[in-house]
């Protein structure tokens, strides 16, 4: 970017879509989390103004059949959680008996979570594993099904470096990562979204997620969450914008919102698209993540725009999704 295409862009609540050109493409939001379908419609006036037309929303079976009861069913695809705390307790026949639930409620993912915090709340039977057998039986009926799944693999490098530093209790994140392809060994049919870049969006895994994806053709990745990704893509943004155009039909766009769960700060919706759209389509550089990202202890974490061709945004924000979940 020359210093004359340079201007100051910042986030402003008055003038939300400040910056960020004309959506090139509908948007699919391919992760978000409704907890309280009454919550959907202020959300979605903000996605809208920003062009995302659909959603992946992860949602009880009520939230679920109530956001259907009020139309537009073509506008969602639906995930379920399958318990967390069945998985700390090793709890074969409740993680079957979820996945009962999800299939015959018609969802078309489900939804599992290994973040290693989780030892930190829950009575988890260890040691803890993707991998571990009991697990197994889980796996074998998903892949039977045909039912892909959204996995949260493991956390930023930074917590590891911070929260998790007894990596005998937590595993190490490339742990995680391996026992991850142990099951997608073993699951050659599964279809899966590694969520939050599949956990490796920092500069110093690409390698190591570009394998993973050449030797797995079923995995995808997807873009959330906001801070996480934009902050470490943007340490290297010519290396990242590399990276997605050679596999730019195995990442989906997502934002990781939670719709209904907690108060939200003001233009929570907002700051999290702006900031991705900014991201993905503009060349700026050094502009200000107008939310705290606490995780960053090297300063205020900046967006570097990766300035992606019409292509492969057209891949990332929807055809992606389409093909996903369509299929
Ligand atoms: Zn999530």
């Amino acid at each position: 970017v020359s210093s004359s295409e340079k201007k100051i862009v910042q986030f402003r609540l008055d003038e939300p879509l400040e910056g960020v050109p004309p959506p090139p493409f509908p948007l699919w939001d391919a992760h978000l989390h409704v907890w309280d379908a009454g919550a959907f419609s202020g959300f979605e006036r903000w996605a809208n103004r920003f062009g995302v037309k659909r959603f992946t929303a992860i949602a009880s079976p009520d939230v679920k059949a109530s956001l259907e009861q009020r139309g537009g069913k073509n506008r969602f695809s639906f995930a379920l959680y399958l318990p967390i705390h069945a998985f700390a307790d090793h709890d074969t026949d409740t993680l079957l008996s979820s996945l009962e639930i999800a299939r015959s409620q018609s969802y078309d993912m489900v939804k599992l979570w290994f973040g290693p915090r989780f030892l930190d709340f829950t009575d988890a039977v260890k040691p803890f594993a993707i991998s571990h057998e009991a697990f197994e039986p889980v796996f074998a009926r998903i892949e039977e099904y045909g039912m892909p799944v959204d996995i949260h693999v493991a956390d930023p490098d930074i917590w590891y470096r911070r929260k998790y530093v007894d990596a005998e209790r937590y595993r190490t994140k490339l742990q995680a990562v391996d026992e991850f392809t142990v099951v997608l060994d073993r699951h050659p049919g599964l279809r899966a979204i590694s969520v939050h870049f599949g956990s490796l969006p920092e500069p110093r895994h690409r390698a190591l997620l570009s394998s993973l994806l050449d030797r797995y053709p079923n995995l995808h990745i997807d873009t959330a969450s906001t801070k996480w990704v934009v902050r470490e893509l943007g340490r290297d943004p010519l290396r990242a914008r590399e990276f997605i155009v050679r596999y730019q039909r195995r990442i989906l766009f997502a934002s990781d919102l939670s719709i209904g769960r907690f108060d939200e700060e003001e233009g929570y919706y907002a700051k999290r698209y702006w900031s991705q759209r900014l991201f993905w389509e503009t060349g700026v550089r050094e502009v200000p993540l107008p939310f705290s990202d606490k995780d960053n202890d090297e300063g205020p974490t900046i967006i570097n725009g990766l300035e992606l061709s019409r292509d492969v945004l057209e891949n990332l924000y929807w055809k992606n999704a389409g093909d996903f979940f369509e299929s």
